[in-house]
């Protein structure tokens, strides 16, 4: 299996909480390795237009809403299988269908407020990456 990098999002839910330290900390038990991250502050613009996919959706505004609420962290995370892995440690989208252990599980508050966002394909985690790191940013 090849080493590879997926994009995360450590959202406002939590970063108003201060859980960025304690979400690091599972992510890195689980073997990924924080290769890239910064603290910003989308504007509901760039929010939009990151989740962009989702357009169509009735949720949309509501999410580029929160996602602009507060500050983010964005990272790129490294390791065996890492899209995979980071969507099996943050768990499932909506908190209360989490397993347990999983970052959703300990921290989201809703399915919208939940905490993280991980990569779902090597095509999006490329696209992700791009979007907030320069190549010179991301050091394994
Ligand atoms: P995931 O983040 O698990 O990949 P999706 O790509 O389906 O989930 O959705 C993107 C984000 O949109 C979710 O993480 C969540 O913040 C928000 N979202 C998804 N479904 C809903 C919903 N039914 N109501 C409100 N917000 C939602
Ligand atoms: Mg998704």
């Amino acid at each position: 299996m090849a080493l590879e990098h997926t994009f995360s999002i450590i959202k406002p839910d939590a970063t108003e909480r201060n859980l960025t330290g304690k979400i690091n900390a599972i992510f890195e038990e689980a073997g990924l390795r924080i290769v890239a991250q910064k603290r910003v502050h989308l504007t509901k613009a760039q929010a939009g237009k990151f989740y962009e996919v989702h357009k169509e959706r009735p949720f949309y505004d509501e999410l580029c809403e929160f996602m602009s609420r507060s500050p983010v962290v964005v990272q790129v995370l490294e390791g065996e299988n890492a899209i995979a892995k980071n969507r099996e440690v943050m768990g499932a989208t909506n908190p209360a269908e989490a397993a347990d252990g999983t970052v959703r599980k300990l921290f989201a508050e809703s399915i919208g407020e939940n905490s993280v966002h991980g990569s779902d394909s090597a095509e999006n985690a490329a696209i992700e990456i791009a979007y907030f790191f320069a190549g010179i940013e991301i050091v394994g």
